[in-house]
């Protein structure tokens, strides 16, 4: 819940007093400064094995704690980072420093797991986003193939840029996952022309997955066809274990959702792994 009165007295999320544009421009110009100010920080949420129930990788998860309004939504301050370009500099941070936790994590002895970053299509589009991921790579020691980056599918991304910068990532031999898969504009076109290591079936599909025919069809060819292609299947927002077993008799690679844990703060994730 947001506070009636940040800190400089001026009103916030106020129906009655701002207008929408003027909301959206406060938060905006808040954003801008939340780098610098130490307010952005990462969240991991499990993801694992679904036969054996063990945590193969994490998924970093950007978090906003404003100073004075606490915590903001990724789903307000996402798509205000992704239409001010505010998403290039806060994206390559969220890069170099989920890079730099994993590593820290395995050098402290935690057995090497994946760390999958959402990568925006405005931070794909960048000239020089393969050196962006060499460089936070080089920085970090993490090995190349404990990277995955999450992409999500997007009318304002050309593919032919797409498809050469993925090719390139994965020469890199990071891994490329497509993210809320099913719900874009041209899933299909990825898996013909891309070689995609993952992907993630989005959380709409598991949702009523028990009690919805559809989404249960859904699901089996998904895998089905992924499998087929040499992809891996990932299970987003599962939250019951009926949802796992299902999901595990068909063949679904891994699960990830509440289930098995909320994204934690970064400090929370050693006891985690370790139980
Ligand atoms: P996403 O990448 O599809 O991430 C999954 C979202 O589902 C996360 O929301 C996660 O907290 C939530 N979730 C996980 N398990 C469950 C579950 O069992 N049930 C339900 N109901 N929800 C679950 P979150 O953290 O609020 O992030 C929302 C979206 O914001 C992400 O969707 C992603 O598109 C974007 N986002 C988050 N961090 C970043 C980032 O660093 N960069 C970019 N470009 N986008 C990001
Ligand atoms: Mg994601
Ligand atoms: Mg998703
Ligand atoms: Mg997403």
């Amino acid at each position: 819940q947001a506070k009636q009165n940040g800190r400089n007295g001026f009103q916030l999320f106020n129906p009655q007093l701002q207008s929408k544009a003027e909301k959206r421009l406060e938060l905006e110009n808040h954003l801008r400064r939340a780098l610098e100010r130490g307010e952005l920080s990462l969240h991991y949420q499990p993801q694992v094995n679904t036969r054996k129930r063990r945590v193969i990788g994490v998924e970093a998860l950007l978090r906003w704690n404003h100073t004075s309004w606490g915590p903001v939504s990724p789903a307000t301050f996402i798509p205000i980072a992704e239409e001010t370009g505010l998403i290039l500099p806060i994206g390559d941070w969220v890069l170099n420093e989920a890079c730099r936790q994993t590593q820290s994590w395995i050098d402290d002895g935690l057995p090497p797991m994946t760390v999958s970053v959402n990568i925006s299509a405005r931070q794909l589009q960048q000239p020089d986003f393969i050196s962006l991921v060499r460089n936070a790579l080089r920085a970090s020691r993490l090995p190349a193939r404990l990277l995955e980056l999450e992409l999500t599918e997007s009318l304002t991304m050309d593919r032919t840029t797409s498809s050469e910068v993925i090719r390139r990532l994965k020469q890199l031999g990071v891994g490329i996952a497509i993210d809320d898969f099913g719900t874009g504009y041209s899933s299909l076109h990825y898996l013909k022309h891309l070689s995609i290591n993952r992907l993630k079936i989005d959380q709409s599909f598991i949702r009523d997955l028990l009690a919805d025919q559809n989404d249960q069809d859904i699901v089996k060819a998904i895998v089905t066809m992924s499998h087929s292609l040499g992809i891996e299947v990932i299970a987003e927002g599962v939250e019951a274990t009926e949802q796992v077993r299902f999901l595990e008799q068909h063949g679904c690679d891994q699960v990830q959702g509440f289930l098995f844990s909320r994204p934690l703060p970064a400090e929370a994730v050693p006891a985690f792994l370790r139980k």
